[in-house]
């Protein structure tokens, strides 16, 4: 049969999608060339905040007027249980985030309508990687690699919990084994997956700081990046990692989600703000230009106009190079969502915009500091904006474009170096030098 895969929600469902290309091409399938074409289409949903939840399910359900056998997989399917065929009656199938291995015998099967919820095992294919070829574009080059499943943290807003499961680690030598056939295959850049990987820790006691270690020694990789990080885990033993393997990228994605002490405490995030700073001061002691990104809610149950303006201070002062705003959304069965969502909507709205433009204005600070610099690019492809230009990233995770001189330079996933000419807000203009 011909699939199509649509994908919504954050990297680890990216991931998830390609593990089920892999098992359906395995299995005798076909990846068709869209949603047009296919005989099954399969929809990878979110639920961490409402509107994505309803983005997933309304795909689906028009998908399913289509006549075609479709399916749903991912954290919606977990969250709403049976009551996923109440919504979508013409469903074919239903996996959660946990299963999606059986999509394959499901597919074999064809007895609809089927729901497997899953718990906590372990998916089946979770290090399958597509087989098609993607010569010639970024995905041939760059690679997810999911070290963690599942979370243990229970903040106090968040669903992830309840939908991915417990925390489970990979084994290390299993996720070594992964990176080095990755790299055999020409793949420079991995990404490790996991909603906390600072919390990973494998049965035969590897932590995170030496995964990273062991993943350095491997030939033919270039980059190692990895999200999300907790910053409880931003110790010393990492920095020491960051200090010993170059091919760590420069960059930490570090979710602050406030900057209230009295907020974060209610989030059950086991940090205060002084402890945030602290960790992103230890990260820049030994390299100034590190980049740190992060995530922020606005409009948390009880957020006053005091809190919010220690959120908008806390961006500054950790020198914040790109942030993520959320508007608070209410999850059912979670703590928060005890009590009520009493930031209006359209104060949500505002504080949101500020944040937005906050960053604008702190990004470009941030960069300009960066012009005059030579900084070592990967390319990615031509820029999306100006096709004249190529477009890639440097090891902060910020992206660099020039104007591109002919093919030879634009070999995807080779490294360039660049000056740094102009600075904007998200982005930087370079030009290569010898
Ligand atoms: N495990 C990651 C986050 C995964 S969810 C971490 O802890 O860093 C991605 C982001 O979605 C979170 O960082 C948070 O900012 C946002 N988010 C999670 N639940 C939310 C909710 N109920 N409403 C709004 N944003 C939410
Ligand atoms: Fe959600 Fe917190 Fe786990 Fe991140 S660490 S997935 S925000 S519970």
């Amino acid at each position: 049969m011909k699939f199509w895969i649509h994908t919504y929600g954050c990297q680890m469902n990216v991931r998830d999608s390609e593990a089920v290309e892999a098992l359906l091409e395995a299995a005798g399938h076909e990846k068709a060339l869209g949603e047009g074409d296919a005989d099954v289409v399969i929809v990878n949903s979110c639920t961490v905040r409402q509107k994505a939840e309803e983005k997933a399910v309304g795909k689906t359900g028009y998908l399913c007027s289509t006549g075609k056998v479709v399916g749903l997989m991912g954290c919606a399917v977990k969250r709403l249980g049976a009551d996923v065929f109440k919504k979508l009656p013409k469903l074919s199938f239903a996996v959660g985030p946990r299963c999606f291995g059986l999509i394959p015998k499901i597919l074999a099967d064809g007895n609809y309508p089927r729901l497997e919820t899953g718990d906590n095992e372990v998916p089946q294919g979770l290090g399958e990687h597509p087989l098609t070829s993607r010569a010639g574009t970024f995905a041939a080059v760059q690679s997810y690699v999911t070290v963690m499943i599942g979370c243990d943290n229970r903040c106090s807003y968040c669903i992830v919990p309840d939908v991915r499961g417990h925390e489970y680690c990979r084994p290390a030598d299993e996720i070594v084994a992964e990176v080095k056939c990755l790299a055999g295959r020409g793949v420079k850049e991995v990404c490790l997956l996991g909603q906390s990987v600072l919390r990973y820790r494998c049965a035969d006691g590897t932590r995170f700081p030496h995964l990273l270690r062991r993943l350095q020694e491997i030939d033919g990789l270039e980059r190692i990046r990895f999200t999300s990080a907790h910053p409880s885990g931003c110790d010393d033993e990492l920095v020491a990692a960051y200090r010993d393997c170059p091919k760590v990228c420069r960059h930490l994605h570090l979710p602050v989600q406030s900057g209230s002490d009295r907020i974060l405490a209610d989030m059950g995030r086991r940090y205060t703000r002084a402890e945030y700073l602290a960790a992103v001061e230890r990260l820049r002691a030994f390299d100034p230009e590190l980049a740190v990104t992060t995530d922020v809610i606005v409009g948390y149950p009880g957020e006053t106009e005091a809190d919010f303006e220690a959120t908008r201070s806390l961006l500054d002062e950790a020198g914040i190079d790109n942030s993520f705003v959320f508007k608070y959304s209410p999850r059912p069965g979670t703590r928060a969502a005890a009590r009520p969502d009493d930031v209006p909507r359209e104060e949500k709205e505002r504080r949101d915009q500020v944040l937005l433009a906050d960053q604008e204005r702190r990004g470009l600070e941030r960069n300009s500091r960066l012009v005059g610099s030579v900084r070592e690019v990967m390319v990615e492809g031509p820029s999306k904006r100006n096709k004249a230009r190529l477009s890639g990233r440097d090891s902060g995770n910020r992206i660099v474009v020039w104007d591109c001189d002919g093919p030879a330079s634009a070999e995807v996933g080779s490294l360039v170096r660049l000056r740094i000419l102009e600075a904007h807000p998200q982005i930087l203009v370079g030009t290569p030098v010898a």
